[in-house]
């Protein structure tokens, strides 16, 4: 196999090598290599008759909908760069990445396009599409209402792909440093940034999941997690066009849809959070006979417990591999191989991680800096070909956390003798409820813009469903008069729903260091 300078190259081999092969089942609609191909040269010759210029960016505010694929080709075939949104985002949230990208083109869910319009500026060009687009069947579990919402200020995906003549666009030019995705995390501190993940970065590592999870075209994905976070990005979508294997859609991820996608479409691979696993094995009616065809799965973005992991394998009828990864490393870095099982480390109770997959380079570290032997805890570093080049137009931050290329995680552990890794603790505030990622700046920032608010500190505690639930401690402006759910409230309507704080404990005052700095570790000891 060549080595592809970029994901255009990539994808343009698999079209050659099976354009009649699906690359994506969506309900019962199958979208084949060739059609994604023709749909997304579509797409770009509509963007860039609409100005849409080499190096724009175009953001994709989507659930796990085919257009979403359509759309990052599409961004790349116009020369342009992809940035994924939250569908779950609210307008504080979708204004902020659509400013700080500075996006001249949105694609979009009809249903997500009020968002937009309320916070995109004038002059972007936004393109809507309809969950109901590409299947005939509907699943009343998923899309309650059968109709597509029309959208007369916007362009249609479908209309322009009836619409195309065939022309392909104009040839653009990909180096392998040049950026090809943003993908918005909030990194160990401050606000949400988008990490620049270039056409080397994506192209190494869906090779990476290829080779170290050894799959190939017969493999069929399970889009368990969701398109928009790097896990989904790369171990669905990413990875479906170079093997090319047909990638299962399933909108959103509603556990009982998800189980009849895997007894109809019988995968073989995935990856996804924990929780969605657990939420799986709880369908009523489904057992191990139905979770078969899935030899490979994979769980990242969040610790497993490993009697849940054991539990769970059993009940799923195989065994759930652990695989750790960051945004800011286009998703793996490390993974327990197939036909391996993860040790546990007997001191801390922590499953391992897994083993660094080639070409990364992985190191723990002292406070100084000063690399640490087998056994000895410190922050986990990482350098390699699947490192981002940084976070978009953040040279102090992409400093900070990039210091020499080598990225400084804020997570905290060791490797053992034999080489593998295992975590025992963050660096950074980040709390993970139910595999989605939070950061507590964020949540405070948005109640500290409450009149009654003085203080606010906002921690995860352990919960057994979510792994973490977000609490917050607030004080309040002498004489102010506000409940707990009101707050609660208030956060429900600025943020996506993961976020917003589940309870509100008020104090007089917050535990603080001499200095001043809030002890968040003391709250979470409650
Ligand atoms: P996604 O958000 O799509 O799940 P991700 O978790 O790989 O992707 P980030 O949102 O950047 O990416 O979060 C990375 C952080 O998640 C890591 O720094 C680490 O704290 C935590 N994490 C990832 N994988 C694991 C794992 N297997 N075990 C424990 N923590 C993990």
């Amino acid at each position: 196999e060549p080595e592809y300078d970029n994901l255009l190259e990539m994808f343009a081999a698999s079209v050659a090598r099976a354009p009649d092969q699906d690359a994506i089942r969506y309900f019962d609609g199958r979208i084949s290599v060739a059609r994604l191909d023709t749909a997304s040269d579509a797409l770009a010759v509509a963007l860039r008759a609409h100005g849409f210029a080499p190096g724009d960016r175009l953001v994709l505010f989507s659930q796990n909908d085919p257009a979403f694929v359509v759309g990052m080709l599409a961004a790349w075939k116009a020369g342009g760069i992809a940035v994924s949104a939250n569908p779950m985002y609210k307008d504080r949230e979708l204004g902020h990445l659509l400013r700080d990208s500075g996006a001249s083109a949105v694609l979009c869910l009809d249903e997500l396009y009020p968002v937009v319009s309320r916070v995109a500026a004038d002059g972007v060009t936004v393109i809507t599409f309809s969950g109901l687009d590409w299947q005939t069947r509907n699943d009343a579990r998923v899309f309650p209402s059968p109709h597509r919402l029309r959208v007369p200020e916007a362009l249609d995906l479908l209309e322009l792909l009836a619409e195309y003549d065939g022309r392909r666009p104009p040839p653009v030019s990909a180096a392998p440093g040049d950026p090809a995705f943003l993908v918005y995390t909030s990194g160990t501190t401050g606000d949400p940034k988008g990490a620049v993940l270039t056409h080397r970065n994506f192209v190494f590592n869906a090779r990476s999941y290829r080779e170290w999870m050894q799959l190939g075209p017969a493999d069929t994905i399970l889009g368990l997690a969701p398109l928009f976070h790097i896990t989904g990005l790369v171990g669905h979508g990413v990875l479906a066009l170079l093997l090319p294997a047909p990638l299962v859609l399933a909108h959103r991820f509603e556990p009982s849809v998800m189980v009849d996608a895997v007894r109809e479409h019988r995968p073989v691979f995935t990856v996804g959070a924990i929780t969605a696993y657990a939420a799986m094995a709880g369908v009523p009616g489904a057992g191990p006979e139905d979770f078969r065809s899935l030899t490979k799965i994979w769980s990242g973005g969040a610790p497993i417990a490993p009697a849940v992991g054991e539990q769970l394998g059993e009940k799923l009828g195989g065994y759930i591999h652990n695989a750790y990864g960051l945004t800011e490393t286009s998703s793996i870095t490390h993974l327990v191989p197939p036909g391996r099982r993860a040790p546990v480390d007997p001191a801390s109770g922590a499953l391992s991680i897994g083993v660094p997959i080639a070409s990364v380079h992985s190191r723990i570290v002292d406070e100084d800096g000063v690399e640490l032997p087998p056994g000895e805890v410190g922050e986990v570093l990482i350098s390699g070909p699947q490192v981002a080049a940084g976070y978009w137009r953040r040279p102090d931050a992409s400093e900070a956390a990039f210091p020499g290329g080598e990225l400084h995680t804020g997570d905290v552990g060791f490797r053992d003798a034999e080489g593998w890794f295992y975590l025992v603790d963050r660096k950074k505030d980040m709390i993970i409820a139910s595999g989605y990622k939070v950061w507590p700046r964020e949540v405070e920032d948005v109640l500290y813009s409450h009149p009654a608010v003085r203080e606010a500190a906002v921690v995860g505690v352990p919960d057994a469903y979510r792994g973490e639930t977000v609490h917050a401690f607030v004080s309040l402006q002498p004489g102010a008069v506000v409940t707990a759910d009101e707050l609660i409230a208030f956060c429900r309507d600025r943020m996506a729903a993961y976020k917003y704080p589940r309870a509100v404990f008020f104090v007089d005052e917050l535990p603080k260091t001499a200095s001043g700095k809030i002890l968040r570790r003391e709250l979470r000891k409650g």
